[in-house]
């Protein structure tokens, strides 16, 4: 664990120093990367249950480095944020979606995952509404994931950031719903216009009865709350059933497929009748 241990010396191991190695190497790699060419989204369905219809796609972020390879974004993106690289990163992901977006029928929508660096400043955000605007896509079509400690690190600045995102009518969707620490008065007070259920709390859904009581009671909050919600990390038939039953509405996962480029998308879109 890199976390210090309450009440225990921090042990400085081997693993840490590993981490670090990694860190730096990932670090000097994306000051080096052409991040334009280097970067690339792919795109996850968020489909509706009841008919199986692709309501939006996710958009996710992939990086091969001509020197590490392919690295996950759960390794680039926090080495991204603390080396202040992070605005540039989420310009040219967004760039890049809104133009994959913009090839789709109008009645799909994107959802792109904003970091807490993004809606810190009104400079970041003007960057973010910038990149909106100029790429044509109609801003009611995206929704901005944004996660607990995103939005709490700096409450005013967020809820203004926020406001201004959903004025230019962007959604703006609660990230990893319930895996973080915050009291929902506080979530309560943000315009927020969907949560989505953390993919740990549906792993076994249909075998975990503590699993499936929280499913439940964070679809009737979001419910009771006039809120949208999606539920992530839907991986077999047997926890799909299981939130039919408990009235989701929303999934996404592998059940339906991982996220995919942008080249494979078609199956997932309605057909269009062109000439
Ligand atoms: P996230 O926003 O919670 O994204 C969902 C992650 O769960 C994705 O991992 C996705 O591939 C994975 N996933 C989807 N369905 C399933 C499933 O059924 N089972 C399992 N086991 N996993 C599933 P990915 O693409 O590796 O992204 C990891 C995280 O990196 C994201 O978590 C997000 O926090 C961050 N991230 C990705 N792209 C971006 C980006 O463009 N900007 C920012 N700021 N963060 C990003
Ligand atoms: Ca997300
Ligand atoms: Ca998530
Ligand atoms: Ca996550």
């Amino acid at each position: 664990s890199k976390r210090t241990n309450r009440g225990h010396p921090l042990l400085f191991t081997k693993q840490h120093m590993v981490e670090i190695e990694q860190n730096t190497r990932i670090e000097q790699a994306l000051l080096n990367a052409d991040l334009n060419t280097e970067l690339t989204v792919f795109y996850q369905p968020i489909i509706a249950i009841d008919t199986g219809k692709t309501m939006a796609f996710e958009a996710l972020a992939r990086w091969t480095s001509p020197v590490l390879g392919n690295v996950p974004p759960s390794d680039f993106i926090p080495v991204a944020e603390r080396a202040g690289l992070i605005s540039e990163l989420t310009r040219i992901l967004l760039k890049k979606a809104l133009a994959t977006a913009s090839q789709w029928p109008d009645n799909v929508g994107l959802s792109f995952n904003l970091s807490a660096h993004d809606i810190s400043s009104s400079k970041a955000v003007s960057l973010i509404v910038g990149t909106i605007l100029a790429s044509g896509v109609d801003p009611q079509r995206l929704d901005l994931e944004l996660t607990e400690t995103a939005m709490l690190h700096d409450f005013a600045q967020a809820k203004a950031a926020i406001e201004m995102l959903q004025l230019l009518g962007c959604g703006i969707a609660l990230d990893d719903f319930g895996t973080g620490y915050s009291s929902l008065s506080q979530l309560h007070a943000l315009p927020l216009t969907k949560i989505k259920i953390d993919r740990s709390f549906v792993s076994n859904l249909d075998q975990n009865p503590a699993s499936y009581k929280i499913v439940k009671s964070l679809l009737a909050l979001s419910s009771d709350m006039g809120l949208g919600c999606v539920v992530e990390g839907v991986e077999t038939s047997e926890e799909l059933a299981a939130l039919k039953k408990l009235g989701g509405r929303l999934v996404q996962g592998y059940f339906y497929s991982p996220p995919v480029p942008a080249s494979q998308l078609e199956r997932f879109l309605p057909q269009t009748t062109g000439p």
